[in-house]
């Protein structure tokens, strides 16, 4: 990477609005900022300015003619976003003139950012861990509270913070183990077997509770994957057009019309849920019902959260049984009793002896979606979570994953009676994979990876 290089981009985003921001990092970016901007009231230049100053005054070419006019920061190494010498340059927001004011920038010397480079220089700085970075660029792409609180946990180095934990335990441990290895004519106290594993064991059972958190991260970020099952007719259409907004899913009262899954995002409240509206569950009369029972089917299978739908005004029915078979044993399953504006002809206690989280509405009623939106709450926002360290990606997840392994292998060894050196090789191992999680020891490949999902200017 071209540390020695000066960077530019525009941080705002590229629409016209009311000011855009331009940011500069480098070793010449007051040098650059002294060529482009003279401050109108202050005598002196930005490169005079104190760290954290900023001023008024006009942005001009190389012939000296006025560009714009704004409000220049100065942000002094190593107090800065990068840790490296920062200027800010603001001036209107209209596309054409904030991309001559950055053309200016290039010519007096600047070159172009490429996506993520100002973090990644914060990054390479020392300025954050790897996961802090990609808790910045997580708020980025936020789109509800909880992700965002999520984000921001990442982004104060709450999981950072975790994870080193662990690896100061597993450090200490090792070198205990070590010590105790190399220098056996010392008088170092024995390290028993006994005392090793019950550390480890509780290394990793904190490391498991660390990796649980990403299934969570993943609903906060992908959303619920669900689906609406239930036996022709009562309703999953119109629950699903309900909650979309719109009329997707073919509602008729001929029993069997929707042939195939529809599926589409809907985001309630704090959730977003992937929502597919699946073919009747029940006995399939012809080859393309049966294909889309099929499907139905395996997508219950995969689902993480199955809104089962019964109608109220109906008897149970065999049809009904399938869909208590299918829920048997399933976490997250919410029984909807739906058609409640109709008469009850439902064995309404059969329902709610067998699901923990029954509701009743009438979908055809808009209030309803609160009552279902409640009740997801309820099973899937966990604030102890949202605001604490969460795995927050797949990079992450395979680390937290390759420690564990290591950890949970150096307790069997110890078990069977494998020499500390074997156990200390692997621990070293586990140590090594939290370090790449935080970013401490990784590969340049790894680094660059993170760093480019992220827009330019950021
Ligand atoms: P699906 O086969 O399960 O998808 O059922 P549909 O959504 O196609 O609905 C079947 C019929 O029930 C349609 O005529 C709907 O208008 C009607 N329906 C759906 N929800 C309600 C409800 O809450 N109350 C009443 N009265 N009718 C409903």
């Amino acid at each position: 990477m071209r540390l020695d290089d000066t960077i530019a981009a525009i941080s705002t985003s590229r629409a016209v609005g009311g000011i855009s921001v331009i940011r500069i990092s480098g070793s010449r970016a007051f040098d650059i900022a002294d060529m482009i901007f003279t401050p109108v009231s202050a005598k002196i230049l930005p490169s005079e300015m104190d760290g954290y100053t900023c001023a008024y005054g006009y942005y001009s070419d190389g012939e000296g003619n006025k560009i714009d006019d704004g409000v220049l920061t100065v942000f002094r190494c190593p107090k800065s976003y990068t840790g490296e010498d920062c200027v800010e340059a603001s001036c209107h927001g209209g596309i054409y003139v904030t991309e001559k004011l950055l053309r200016r920038i290039y010519e007096a010397g600047a070159v172009p950012a490429e996506g993520g480079e100002f973090t990644k220089r914060a990054f390479l700085n020392g300025k954050m861990s790897l996961t802090q970075a990609e808790g910045v660029m997580d708020i980025i792409s936020a789109d509800g509270e909880a992700y965002h609180r999520c984000a921001e946990a990442l982004r104060d180095g709450r999981l950072y913070g975790r994870i080193r934990g662990v690896s100061d335990r597993l450090v200490h441990l090792l070198g205990e183990i070590a010590a105790w290895v190399d220098y056996p004519e010392e008088d170092i106290p024995e390290v028993g077997d006994d005392n090793i594993i019950a550390e480890l064991s509780d290394i990793l059972d904190e490391i498991r509770r660390i990796q649980s958190t990403y299934d969570y991260g993943k609903i906060i970020r992908e959303g619920i994957d669900t689906v609406i099952c239930g036996k022709p007719n009562v309703g999953k259409s119109t629950i699903m057009n309900l909650l979309t907004g719109c009329e997707r899913s073919i509602v008729t009262s001929a029993a069997g019309t929707t042939r195939d899954i529809v599926e589409e995002s809907v985001r309630l409240g704090d959730m977003v849920l992937r929502l597919s509206d699946t073919a009747g569950i029940r006995e399939a009369s012809d080859e393309v019902e049966k294909i889309g029972v099929q499907r139905a089917e395996s997508k219950l299978d995969s689902s993480r959260l199955i809104l089962a739908v019964f109608d109220n005004s109906r008897p149970f029915d065999d049809d009904d049984m399938k869909i208590f078979d299918k829920c048997r044993g399933r976490k997250n399953v919410i029984a909807i009793i739906n058609k409640c504006d109709e008469e009850n002809r439902l064995d309404v206690k059969k329902i709610t002896s067998q699901f923990d989280n029954v509701i009743n509405i009438s979908a055809k009623d808009g209030n309803s979606i609160s009552v279902i939106q409640n009740v997801i709450n309820d099973i899937f926002i966990d604030n102890s979570i949202t605001d604490n360290a969460i795995i927050a990606n797949e990079r992450q997840k395979l680390c937290i994953d390759k420690a564990e392994k290591c950890v949970a292998e150096a307790i069997s060894a110890l078990k069977f009676g494998d020499t500390l050196d074997a156990v200390n090789i692997i621990l070293d191992e586990g140590e090594n994979h939290l370090l790449e999680l935080t970013g401490e020891r990784t590969s340049e490949a790894v680094v660059n990876e993170v760093f480019s999902h992220f827009c330019v200017g950021k």
